[in-house]
């Protein structure tokens, strides 16, 4: 049984971060809406000039064009096995179009990463990005400094352009206006779990083992 599976919450939340680590750990792929526009803004491909302002301004991106584009990704072999969804779907009319790409397929998880706005803005104002090799830098604890340089590579940490605090609280008004409904929309499943992300990520990695086990008991991918 493919584990299809989305990571629903705010930005900040660390859903990213978890479904990288959960998408690697079972040889799925990890399917990033936010990682695919800023591909094609870094590549000045057509989708990507559309993209930037909107993005940087923290609104969200066109329906149309973003379901037409996980249609697409969904549709490659890899995906086959199962899939870690991560900023996707964002709005009602997203969630319906992939519960119609979904149907007749195994059951989708939906795993809700849960915190409150005043932890996110503080994770999401010293988020780091190495410019280098990509990683994210470890959120550093309150009151410590910003990291400067990448722990993995050396590389210069960067601060992507929606990390800016005005930014960030447009995102988390978007998130609460068109996103949040769909914790009502998926609600009522018997797949849909809520973790609490306002903990270590190792913590959260093991709730979200625990949610998965109780909620798509067979559902391993590849690596099973
Ligand atoms: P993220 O990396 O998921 O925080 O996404 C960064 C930005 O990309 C968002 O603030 C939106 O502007 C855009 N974006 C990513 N995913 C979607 C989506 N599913 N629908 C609309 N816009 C999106």
């Amino acid at each position: 049984m493919a584990l299809n599976l989305v990571m629903l919450g705010p930005p900040g939340a660390g859903k990213g971060t978890q479904a990288k680590r959960l998408a690697e750990a079972r040889g799925i792929p990890h399917i990033s809406t936010g990682d695919m526009l800023r591909a094609a803004v870094a590549q000045g491909t057509e989708l990507g000039r559309r993209a930037q302002a909107v993005m940087a301004s923290g609104a969200l991106v066109g329906d149309d064009i973003i379901i037409g584009l996980v249609r697409e990704r969904l549709a490659k072999p890899d995906a086959a096995a199962g899939f870690v969804l991560d900023g996707f779907p964002r709005t009602v009319p997203q969630a319906e179009a992939l519960d119609a790409v979904l149907a007749g397929k195994d059951p989708l998880v939906v795993v809700e990463v849960a915190a409150e706005d005043e932890e996110l803005v503080r994770r999401l104002t010293s988020r780091r990005v190495c410019s280098a090799c990509g990683a994210n830098a470890d959120v550093p604890a309150p009151g410590e400094p910003v990291p400067e340089r990448c722990a993995r590579c050396g590389g210069t940490l960067t601060q992507r352009a929606d990390d800016r605090e005005e930014v960030i609280r447009e995102r988390l008004r978007v998130y609460a206006r068109d996103t949040k409904p769909l914790v009502e929309y998926y609600g009522g499943r018997p797949t849909f779990r809520r973790v609490n992300g306002a903990q270590a990520p190792d913590a959260v990695a093991r709730e979200i083992e625990a949610a998965l086990a109780s909620a798509a008991p067979q559902g391993g991918g590849g690596a099973a």
